[in-house]
């Protein structure tokens, strides 16, 4: 399916279809697999095929179908698909990692990447820097010889700013450092990553992959040689792999992904046209509108302003908590990429761990609201949002 385009590789990308013939992919829900004589089991310890399998947590087949799919759709040659989102960003860190190593981060986290960034890999003997990620000067300074890999979000969460992928993989690149690429916000619909210079991207697939807020997912993508010989050893004896069950939620996901991401960047781009100068507002923040101040970089990055919207409200904390209650149809969650909309007040919610002076820095004020578009008439989301601005 590789010389297919990314649409046709998202329904069928990967499939592997048993004896049976079925239509929908099948879920193997097993943990181990038979085989026919003990020269058997021991000749597939030794080396295994592309669909021969030993026990679920080095890979099953309908894991597989999902990793290849993902593959297909990003362009990568090989996917490893983990627990979770972040059991990916720890996979794909600690993989390559070892004490006295030095790691570049960008400082507008995901809580959780913040920590194991923080928190875990120091207590590792990994040193990280921490930089503005939008200021390549800042990764210049940052970036030294002995820096094993520099990561980042691509567009950070909640203000989404875009990091210049291919003007950090160039510096990185010059020090001999792996890019290592969190691409949740870009969403795979959109991202370039990999020509763009990353040479491993990390997905939470709970996010716009699943789009419908059921199973916990994630995955590392890059070469068949840094995926099979790096990132597998470490996560097939450590445990963070992807669950049969849920690698068939991915996979059903993945089906619409495509259809859902263009549908919400539209709506998104709509709500946007529509809240943007509204008076209850200090800003507006979407990659797609005029104002953002990085529209260069957009379009040359995604090429779409995306799913997510942030806005900051006047009246701080007070307003923003009045106006999320005066919603009626969008939700209030913390989750994104669902076909649901759904706000969430970071300041006391996802960046609530965070001092004030953090939050500060990181431009996450009191009035300051994130919002995932869904995949509902926009016309009834405008009107739900500009209802409960007047509420305010
Ligand atoms: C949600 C998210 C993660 C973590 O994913 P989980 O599936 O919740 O573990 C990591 N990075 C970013 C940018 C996210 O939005």
């Amino acid at each position: 399916m590789a010389d297919k385009r990314k649409r046709t590789n998202l329904v069928h990308g990967g499939t592997r279809r048993s004896q049976y013939g079925e239509v929908s992919e099948a879920i193997y829900l097993t943990q181990g697999f038979v085989y026919d004589t003990a020269e058997a089991a021991e000749a597939r310890f030794l080396e295994t095929g592309p669909d021969e399998f030993i026990y679920a947590r080095y890979g099953n087949p309908t894991v597989a179908m999902f990793e290849e799919r993902l593959a297909l759709l990003e362009g990568t040659e090989d996917c490893f698909a983990t627990a979770s989102g972040m059991a990916a960003v720890n996979g794909a860190l600690t993989a390559m990692l070892q004490a006295g190593d030095h790691v570049v981060s960008a400082k507008a986290l995901f809580g959780s990447c913040l920590y194991i960034l923080e928190n875990v890999l120091g207590r590792f003997g990994v040193e990280v820097t921490f930089v503005d990620g939008t200021d390549l000067k800042a990764w210049e300074e940052a970036i030294r010889p002995d820096t094993k890999a520099v990561f980042f979000e691509s567009m950070a969460n909640p203000t989404l700013e875009l990091v210049d992928i291919e003007g950090v993989a160039k510096l990185a690149h010059a020090k001999g450092a792996l890019v290592v690429v969190d691409n949740v916000f870009s969403t795979p619909i959109y991202s370039r990553a990999v020509e763009q210079g990353a040479d491993v991207v990390v997905y939470s697939a709970t996010k716009h992959i699943d789009g419908q807020g059921r199973a916990l997912g994630g995955a590392i993508l890059g070469t068949k040689e840094h995926i099979r010989g790096v990132v597998e050893p470490y996560m097939k004896h450590t445990g963070g792999s992807m669950s049969p069950f849920n690698a068939w939620v991915m996979l059903k996901g993945m089906e619409t992904l495509d259809l859902r991401v263009r549908a919400q960047t539209q709506s998104a781009g709509e709500i946007a046209k529509a809240l943007e100068g509204h008076p209850k507002l200090n800003r507006l923040i979407y990659p797609g509108a005029d104002s953002h101040p990085q529209g260069e970089l957009v379009a040359r990055q995604i090429g779409a302003g995306g799913t997510m919207l942030a806005f900051d409200l006047k009246g701080g904390k007070d307003e923003a908590f009045r106006f999320l209650n005066a919603l009626e149809v969008i939700i209030i969650s913390n989750n994104l990429g669902d076909a649901k909309s759904i706000i969430t007040h970071p300041a006391t919610t996802t960046h609530q761990r965070l001092s004030d002076e953090q939050r500060e820095e990181l431009g996450i004020g009191p009035g300051l609201v994130r919002l995932s578009v869904g995949i509902e008439d926009p016309e009834d989301l405008i009107a739900d949002l500009k209802g409960a601005l007047e509420a305010v």
